[in-house]
């Protein structure tokens, strides 16, 4: 019998991309969750920045206006940017369960809440 290493190799490849692809939809889907808490976390700093400008703006009678604009300028985008990953994240959460009323994953077999089958 003759050892086909070419054969070999191609097939090693196509399972290895059937893999890497798999992988890539997982990572996908926790990059979003990931980007969502740095989002939460980002937002959260820049709060403290502009307090801590409004504290110093009081302190020292300097006016700090435009930093502190430019501060909730970032804020609001930083939230236009959560809500619209909260969107896609809401998005495939698409099976309603009919006995309860809990929103579910698209691919969920049974309702994560009460168990029923979707
Ligand atoms: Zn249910």
């Amino acid at each position: 019998m003759a050892f086909n290493f070419d054969d070999l190799v191609t097939g090693a490849k196509d399972v290895f991309d059937k893999a890497a692809a798999k992988a890539g939809e997982a990572i996908d889907y926790s990059k979003t969750q990931l980007d969502r808490s740095q989002l939460r976390g980002k937002i959260k700093e820049k709060y403290c920045e502009l307090g801590k400008i409004c504290y110093d703006m009081h302190e020292c009678g300097d006016d700090k206006t435009g930093e502190m604009k430019k501060i909730i300028g970032e804020i609001k985008e930083l939230s236009d940017k959560l809500e619209e990953a909260d969107i896609s994240v809401n998005a495939k959460k698409s099976k309603t369960c009919r006995f309860c009323g809990t929103a579910n994953d698209a691919v969920s077999a049974y309702c994560t809440k009460c168990g029923e089958k979707l």
